[in-house]
C-alpha cells in the first residue's frame, strides 16, 4: 500500500499515513451528521501509522470516541474511538486514493432528506465487521 497524505482545507493541518487503508464507510449517525453536515464516509488505518502535524483540535464527541478537526478551517478529519484503528474521514485525502465506499453504518439515524441507493450493504447501528476491517 502507497503512502497516503492528506490535509484540511486551509492545510494547517496535514497528515501522511504509511498504514494500510480501510475501504470506505459512510457513516450516518447523528454525530456524523451534525459534525459534517451531512454523512461521514472515512477510511482508517492503525493509530501508529498515522502521523499528523499541525494544530489539530480535538472534541469529546462522547465518552468513548473524540473528533479531530481543524481549528481555523473547521474540516473535519478524523475519528478516533475504541480500537487500534483512527478513522480519516476520505474527503481530507490527497487523491487519487485508490478506495472503494464500502458499506453503510448507522442507516437507522440517517436523514430524511435523502435515500441510499447505491446497491451497498446496510447495517441498522454500528457493524464491527465494516469498521475495524483492515484490508
Ligand atoms: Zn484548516
Ligand atoms: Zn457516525
Amino acid at each position: 500500500m502507497p503512502e497516503a497524505t492528506g490535509s484540511c482545507l486551509c492545510g494547517a493541518v496535514t497528515y501522511r499515513v504509511t498504514g494500510p487503508l480501510r475501504p470506505v464507510i459512510a457513516c450516518h449517525c447523528t454525530q456524523c451528521r451534525k459534525t459534517s453536515g451531512h454523512h461521514v464516509a472515512a477510511t482508517s488505518a492503525p493509530r501508529d501509522t498515522v502521523a499528523v502535524e499541525g494544530d489539530v483540535r480535538w472534541f469529546a464527541a462522547s465518552e468513548t470516541a473524540r473528533r479531530g478537526f481543524c481549528p481555523i478551517c473547521g474540516s473535519n478529519l478524523f475519528w478516533d474511538g475504541p480500537g487500534a484503528n483512527l478513522s480519516i474521514f476520505a474527503g481530507t485525502l490527497d487523491g487519487p486514493t485508490g478506495l472503494r465506499l464500502k458499506a453503510h453504518i448507522f442507516c437507522a439515524d440517517k436523514g430524511d432528506y435523502y435515500e441510499i441507493a447505491d446497491g451497498l450493504p446496510q447495517a441498522a447501528g454500528e457493524d464491527p465487521d465494516f469498521t475495524t476491517q483492515v484490508v
